[in-house]
């Protein structure tokens, strides 16, 4: 099953790199003060519905509005309830959604996503969620900042998505109700925790699902000290080691959507209140920063490629997996077994 759905993803690729932007020059001082803002004592944690979580989303509103997002919803506001995990209490949430049109109005669009809730309090001291995720939310403005004014080939959706840390739940909140056909979604790149590694690595992890992806991934530009690591999405890294579900990718996950999740390891700082800005590994984040711009310039360019590839391998599935079901009838899907 495996191999023929990678010989199926690596037949004829012809990547677009011809006048690429990739290596267009970010703004390195506003990534970090959108980075030190959003993880500041004055936030509060961020916690889903809190005073800390509305002023972040007061500052995330003013930066897309900077960045020339034009609103998927009024004044960026997706409202949603949702029920979090051993609870049976109703919670109100709200994610902020923008997007670039682009010259192909009808096409394929890529969806960026960046969870800017976290913990609140723990222990009673602020869990300030710098690396988790002030990181991917500052790298998110900083791409739409260098974006916004431009016309890129397909329409980029950029999502600051709330209530990531009591269940993903912002996330499915966008996919249920997503601003646009939900047919024309053929990726997601997520971004959660891009600025601490003692060794500078950077997991990109989504390939073993969609196996098309993973020259894709190899083939964006990677900016220094930033090494590239494709995994982390599937059994054999071990216990904790399959981030299938581990972030806001896995409600893409679960519409079929193809998606990739920029992400470090799990580290000490890791939800305690030492997650804060100053422990940030700044050149780190700005080299991660510039590569996930980078890698939205390159799917960009490439996602009329990447739709059918898409095609291609839903076609394989739906030939393959007729027989593929349980008992009870139920899909299982290739490499579930
Ligand atoms: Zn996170």
């Amino acid at each position: 099953m495996r191999s023929l759905l990678l010989a199926a993803g690596s037949v004829a690729l012809a990547f677009s790199s011809a006048a690429s932007a990739q290596n267009a020059e970010i703004d390195r001082v506003q990534a970090l003060e959108d980075l030190r803002i959003l993880s500041a004592d004055d936030m509060d944690g961020r916690r889903t519905g809190t005073n800390g979580a509305h002023q972040a989303r007061s500052y995330i509103r003013a930066r897309m509005g900077e960045a020339g997002l034009r609103p998927s919803f009024r004044l960026y506001d997706q409202v949603f309830t949702y029920t979090p995990r051993r609870s049976e209490e109703e919670l109100t949430g709200g994610n902020l959604v923008g997007f670039i049109e682009g010259a192909n109005r009808e096409g394929p669009v890529l969806v960026v996503t960046a969870h800017y809730d976290h913990l609140g309090n723990c222990g009673g001291q602020i869990c300030n969620g710098a690396d988790d995720n002030a990181s991917g939310v500052a790298a998110m403005l900083t791409i739409a900042d260098a974006l916004g004014t431009t016309t890129p080939d397909h329409t980029i959706i950029f999502a600051a998505l709330d209530a990531e840390e009591n269940g993903l739940n912002g996330a499915r909140a966008l996919v249920a109700n997503m601003p646009v056909d939900p047919d024309r979604v053929v990726l997601n790149i997520n971004l959660d925790m891009l600025a601490i590694n003692a060794e500078n690595e950077l997991p990109a992890a989504g390939a073993y699902h969609f196996p098309f992806l993973r020259a894709h991934i190899d083939a964006v530009d990677v900016a220094e000290p930033t090494h590239i690591i494709q995994g982390y999405d599937n059994a054999e890294w071990g216990p904790g080691g399959d981030w299938t579900y581990s972030s806001d990718h896995a409600a893409f996950h679960d519409a079929g959507i193809p998606w990739i999740y920029y992400g470090v390891d799990f580290h000490d700082h890791y939800h305690q209140p030492t997650d804060e800005f100053e422990v940030v590994q700044q050149d780190f984040f700005l080299s991660n920063t510039q590569t996930v711009f980078n890698a939205v310039v390159y799917f960009d360019e490439n996602l009329a490629t990447i739709a059918e590839e898409l095609a291609t391998q839903r076609a394989a599935e739906s030939d393959v997996m007729i027989p593929h079901t349980d008992e009870s009838g139920r899909f299982i899907k290739p490499g579930m077994e």
